[in-house]
């Protein structure tokens, strides 16, 4: 989508700090980090939030990166944390479906 700010980023047209890309998925760190380790997993393909997407291969895709992300990319071994935000009410600020991941320290509840 062209007035998508991760799509953007996808496209190279915006820098972001990439840890992971293949032909599904890319991975980048956040921003502003709310731990050591911040990092974005999105699908490439533009899935505006979580509740929109009726797609169990994409969804399962993704989070099967997720898993592999943190673990060999990021090496976050002692554990992490992921989270999505779902439409404005969970806290989504940008509409493409993304995955945090959180670690790099022992995280509060
Ligand atoms: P949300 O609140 O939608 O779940 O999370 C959006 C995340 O995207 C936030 O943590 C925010 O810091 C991050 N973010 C927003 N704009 C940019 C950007 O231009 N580059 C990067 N790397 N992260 C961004």
């Amino acid at each position: 989508m062209s007035d998508c700010l991760f799509c953007k980023i996808i496209a190279g047209d915006i820098p972001s700090d990439k840890v992971y890309e293949d032909d599904d998925v890319y991975a980048f760190r956040d921003i502003h980090p709310k731990a050591p380790t911040h990092v974005l997993v999105i699908p490439k393909q533009h899935v505006a939030t979580l509740s929109d997407c009726d797609d169990p291969a994409l969804l399962g895709l993704l989070m099967n990166r997720v898993r592999t992300i943190a673990d060999d990319v990021l090496n976050l071994a002692a554990g992490y944390r992921i989270v999505i935000n779902v439409r404005a009410g969970g806290g989504q600020e940008v509409f493409h479906l993304h995955v945090h991941i959180l670690g790099g320290k022992k995280l509060p509840f």
